[in-house]
Order: C-alpha cells, then structure tokens, then sequence
C-alpha cells in the first residue's frame, strides 16, 4: 500500500542531488503508520513531489527507486532489469568462457537493496530490504522476459540480509538446479553452490582482479589467503604457477576449493590450509613470490573503522614484513568505510612499520558489472593494491 511521507526543509537537498537513500532524521511525518516494505511517496514542505522508495523502520528509512512521478510496477522493474542486463551484454560477460557476473548491484543499477547474481542460467536474488523482497513477483516476471532462454533458474536467497522480524525462506522461485552447479568465470571452471554457499555463492567482484594475478603467477610460489572457493588460486594455476597455498579459517571454504582445484585438474601444485590467515601470517614458514590478502569487511559501520584499520595494518605488516625480497603482494579491503585513501594511507603505514621499501604497482577496484551510481559514491566498496616488497 502506498503512502505518503514529508521530508524536512533543510533535508530535501541530499535527494534533490538523487541521493538514493533517506535516514530517519529528515523524515518530518509520524511513521508509525507505515510499515516495513510499504512504498513511499516523498514529498517536500511544500507538498512538491521528491521521490518513491521502498519503506523501512530502520536507519535508512526510504531507499529511493525513482525521483520521477512513476508507479513502482512491472513496466518500472522490467526496463531497469532489461537495462542492467543491457550493460552486462556491453561488458561481453556472457561468453563461451565467462558465464558468471553481477547482474544487479543495488543502487548502481537504479534497484537499491536489490542484488542479482548470475551463474550459468541460475539467477540468484538476494534482497537488502522487505520493500525490494516484496517486489519479488516482479523481479521475478521481469527475469523471465529480459533473460530468456538464457534462464535455467531463479533462487531467491535472502534469509541472511533481512531483518530477523522478517520471515524469509530461501527457494527456487522459478526452474530448478542442483548444486553446485558448474559456471565458468574467465576460463577458470568453478563449482558454485548458492544453496550452502556464502553470500549468492561466489565472489564476483574479484573476477578482474583474480584474471589479473594470473598474469603475475607464472612459475611463481603463491599463498591465497581468504581464498573462500579457490577463485585467486585457480587462475594462478592457469596462468602456470609453480605451487599455489590457498587458506581459509572455514573447512566448508577449504572443501570448495579442493573441489575447485579437482576440477580443473590442478591437484599436483596445490594444498589448502584451514587456519587463522592473521595468526598464520604473523609468522610464516615459507617462502612465496606472491600473496593474496582478501579478508572479509572489517568494518560493517563508520563505529567499527577505527579497528578495521588496525586489523588491515597489522595483517599487511605482517606480510611485508615477511615476504621475500621483490615479492609481491595483492591487498584488498572491501569494507565500504574505508576509502581508496584511507586503505593505501593503511597498506603505507603498514609498510613504515614492517621497515620495507614498498612501491604500489596497480590500484584495483571492483568491476563494471557493479557499477557505482555517481550520486551514491558509497557503493564504491572493493579497493586494492599490488604492492612489490624491495
Ligand atoms: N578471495 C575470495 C573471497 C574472500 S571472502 C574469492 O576470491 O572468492 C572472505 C573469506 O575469508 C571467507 O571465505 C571467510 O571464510 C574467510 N575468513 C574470514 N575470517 C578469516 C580468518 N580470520 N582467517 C582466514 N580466513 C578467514
């Protein structure tokens, strides 16, 4: 049911610069009378029209689909859908050898609170917000059209990015697919289960970056740390590396990469570790020419950045301390709070520590299929560094 809210004067101007998201405090209206998921018409003082969003009784409050006076329906869903897909084609993802890409990013795509993955015919929906998993039937009809023969499947995964209030069950929403399921991503054949799997399965934005250490891993020794499936280990493999050390602190992780590395027939040059990649680096035992460091957001909330960065300082120095001379070393935080300065300002501080000379060879970030809406700068997330150890 629609209904209606009124923003605070000197709030109106973050939406009339088509930022997607409204917080609690602009908001002048009593909400206790809308409800989670309800869409919203938003409306200035002077009764003007501003936006329409999607509801919810939390920080964010409004998450803005569309700053045009337009209903929220199946024509709406189906054009930002037919649209992403659109630039995914543009980007050439779905070949003979990449079937595997983000087809919605949330607000990059116009579809705050939306994710849609895509492995080999299986579209995988997870959802941020009840507004947007209330919209599911469109999503769904929207699928349908837009991906044609190119859907197998759709699995509606959101039991772990909803609020707990929220009653969600994970289920094929459309087809039906066992796990895993074989997808390919740059040449490299991985095994993806959404089903147990973290998040929608894999982790996509890494693909060019994971492309990119192949360059780098002929007939080098490489340790991947927070490997999850395998993917930075796999493409180092097929690139020619010598022998590839892959870690992570979950057997389940360890267990899709064994099944990875099987897979492409890379049993020989490869061993899993399951350990703590901190305590693990704090002294290492071998000697490698590369090093993959990809943790996990450190920090979730701005509350949390000041010990994120002491957890990324502590894990680069003890790596660069420790590398061998001309190593080489691929850094990542995906924590959004920390920005692309703040990160290398880390990675630099870490490197005065660890009394190493360092030079940054490539700055990396996430890929083009998950775009950042040039209102929204938050959803530039993914950042890294290669770093060379002298
Ligand atoms: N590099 C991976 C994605 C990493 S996701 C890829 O290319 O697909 C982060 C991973 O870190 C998860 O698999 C998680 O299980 C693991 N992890 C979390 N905390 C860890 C820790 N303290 N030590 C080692 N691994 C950890």
């Amino acid at each position: 049911m629609e209904k209606n809210i009124q923003i605070f004067k000197n709030k109106v101007h973050s939406i009339e610069r088509k930022h997607p998201w409204i917080f609690s405090g602009a908001i002048q209206s009593d909400t206790s009378e809308i409800y989670d998921g309800d869409t919203v018409s938003v409306y200035d003082s002077k009764n003007r029209f501003l936006a329409r969003g999607h509801f919810q009784h939390a920080t964010i409050s409004v998450r803005i689909l569309s700053f045009e006076d337009v209903p929220l329906d199946q024509s709406f869903f189906t054009a930002k859908i037919k649209n992403a897909f659109s630039v995914r084609m543009k980007q050439n993802l779905l070949r003979s050898d990449n079937n595997i890409f983000r087809l919605v990013h949330g607000e990059g795509d116009g579809l705050p609170g939306l994710i849609i993955d895509y492995y080999a015919g299986v579209a995988v929906i997870q959802c941020h917000s009840i507004g947007m998993y209330n919209s599911i039937p469109f999503l769904y009809e929207s699928l349908i059209e837009v991906l044609g023969d190119n859907l197998q499947a759709i699995y509606s995964k959101s039991s772990d990015t909803l609020p707990e209030r929220t009653e969600v069950e994970n289920m094929y929403l459309h087809g039906d697919c066992a796990t895993p399921h074989l997808a390919i991503e740059d040449g490299v054949k991985l095994n993806i289960d959404w089903v147990t799997g973290q998040k929608t399965g894999f982790f996509i934005d890494q693909r060019e970056n994971r492309t990119l250490l192949g360059k780098y891993a002929k007939g080098k020794r490489v340790l991947n740390t927070f490997c999850y499936s395998g993917g930075f280990s796999l493409s180092a493999l097929l690139n020619g590396a010598e022998l590839v050390h892959s870690l992570d602190s979950s057997k389940k992780a360890i267990q899709l990469t064994d099944e990875n590395i099987v897979l492409n027939k890379f049993s020989g040059k490869h061993e899993s570790i399951v350990a703590d990649a901190m305590n693990y680096m704090k002294d290492l035992k071998e000697d490698y020419d590369i090093i993959v460091l990809d943790p996990p957001a450190f920090a979730k909330h701005r509350n949390k950045r000041h010990q994120a960065l002491q957890g990324y300082k502590r894990l680069n120095a003890h790596t660069i301390r420790q590398i061998k001379p001309g190593g080489i070393i691929f850094t990542f935080s995906c924590s959004q709070v920390v920005d692309k300065s703040l990160f290398t300002n880390t990675v630099i501080a870490a490197s005065i520590e660890a009394g190493r000379n360092v030079r940054i060879l490539e700055q990396l970030h996430q890929p083009a299929d998950h775009p950042i809406n040039a209102f929204h700068p938050e959803g530039e997330y993914l950042k890294g560094l290669v770093i060379q150890v002298d």
